[in-house]
């Protein structure tokens, strides 16, 4: 077949690489779930080296005739369902935890649609299989553990917050779902007025207070609507030096499903404004982290409630990892591509790397073969 969009696409150049160092974009490829594969679903995504995904679209042409779509991205990362939330870490928020020390701020976001596994990759699935906020806690303690063996003055606190943003407010998971308002002080640093933090001496206890958290999450607010797929939410770690004085943040962010900007046109005047509310976030989101990476002097934070509140995530000594989840199923290849290509354009334009968009394609790169019938297991033989 013949290559549908220019093939020249990749941020895979050695330079793209050097400067990649503000801002990692990684995707993670779950496995097929037992009842997907009961089902018959098909996997269409393929994990090549480590550092990029093949999606294979299927497509019919006007004479019905089947061919397939391959599309190719490249990331600085890319895990495959092998991979573990321990191997996840070591890549992704464990550099971070280095920053945090060093007096930075530091972000990790997962993005993707709703039962891509966002929130197995930050919480985990059991204590046995824990996530990054667990894993990061973990290495937070034995750093300090090591530093500071006996507790004195001098010594740096760990605290935690956990909230989240619906529909454009903020509300504290650790206090009863209690609204909460973010305001620029006179230093212009953005405050969340009586957002509680909990001084947490363990992962144990850190881990509880997440869990407590949680069950404020899933309680939504008295709308209807509430549940995770349409609220960002926000656990934020803060290294405190005594009596008040942060030293550094790390700030994990289960962002709402990616879907849900599609719901802008739903008959449900709740769902389209939830949607507009999540699309707006999204899309600011991105400018803001490609705004860190350019070094702009203008970084659009203003734009929505999630970038204001992390508005120090995306000035000065700021580092940012995104996690873009996929699911393998043929049925979700629609939302996995837009995905791909939503993590695409947050790394274009980084310095030296090369830009999909400035080839005219529409992120990644792609071309076609035609295919008689359903290749169902693609990736796993
Ligand atoms: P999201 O938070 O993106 O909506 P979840 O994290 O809840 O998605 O994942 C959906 C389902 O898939 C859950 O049952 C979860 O345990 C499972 N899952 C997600 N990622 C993985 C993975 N890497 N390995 C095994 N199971 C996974
Ligand atoms: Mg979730």
């Amino acid at each position: 077949g013949l290559p549908m969009t220019s093939p020249d696409s990749s941020t895979r150049s050695s330079a793209g690489r050097a400067v990649a160092e503000r801002i990692r974009v990684c995707v993670r490829k779950r496995p097929l779930s037992q009842a997907e594969e009961k089902r018959g679903e098909a996997d269409v995504v393929r994990v090549r080296d480590g550092e990029s995904v093949l999606v294979q679209e299927q497509k019919e042409a006007v004479d019905l005739t089947q061919y397939l779509l391959q599309h190719e991205f490249y990331f600085d990362e890319v895990f495959s369902e092998a991979c573990s939330n321990e191997d996840v870490y070591k890549k992704t928020a464990y550099p971070l935890i280095q920053h945090i020390f060093n007096g930075g701020k530091a972000t990790c976001f997962a993005y993707g649609q709703t039962g891509a596994g966002k929130t197995h990759t930050m919480l985990g699935s059991s204590p046995r299989r824990p996530g990054l906020y667990a894993l990061a806690a973990r290495d937070i303690f034995a750093r300090l553990a090591q530093a500071e063996p006996r507790p004195g003055p001098g010594a740096l606190r760990v605290c935690v917050s956990f909230f989240e943003i619906y529909c454009g407010q903020l509300y504290d998971l650790l206090d009863h779902r209690k609204r909460l308002f973010a305001r620029e002080d006179g230093q212009r640093v953005v405050q969340i007025a009586g957002l509680r933090e909990v001084e947490v001496e363990s992962v144990a206890s850190l881990l509880e207070v997440i869990s407590w958290g949680g069950r404020e999450r899933s309680r939504g607010a008295s709308g209807v609507n509430c549940d995770s797929s349409r609220s960002h939410a926000l656990l934020q770690i803060h290294l405190r030096a005594r009596p008040q004085r942060l030293v550094g943040r790390i700030s994990f962010v289960d962002l709402a499903g990616s879907e849900r900007a599609c719901d802008t046109r739903d008959p449900d005047r709740q769902s389209r404004m939830e949607g507009a509310e999540i699309n707006q976030s999204l899309l600011a989101l991105k400018e803001c982290i490609r705004a860190l990476d350019q070094e702009l002097s203008h970084t659009p934070f203003r734009q929505s409630k999630l970038t204001q509140v992390l508005k120090d995530s995306f000035i000065g000594n700021s580092k940012t990892c995104m996690i873009a989840n996929i699911s393998p199923s043929h049925l979700a290849t629609e939302h996995t591509l837009n995905t791909l290509r939503y993590a695409d354009r947050v790394k274009e334009l980084r310095k030296g790397g090369k830009s999909s968009l400035s080839h005219g394609g529409t992120g990644g790169k792609t071309s076609s073969t035609p295919s008689p019938k359903r290749n169902k297991h693609l990736g796993r033989g």
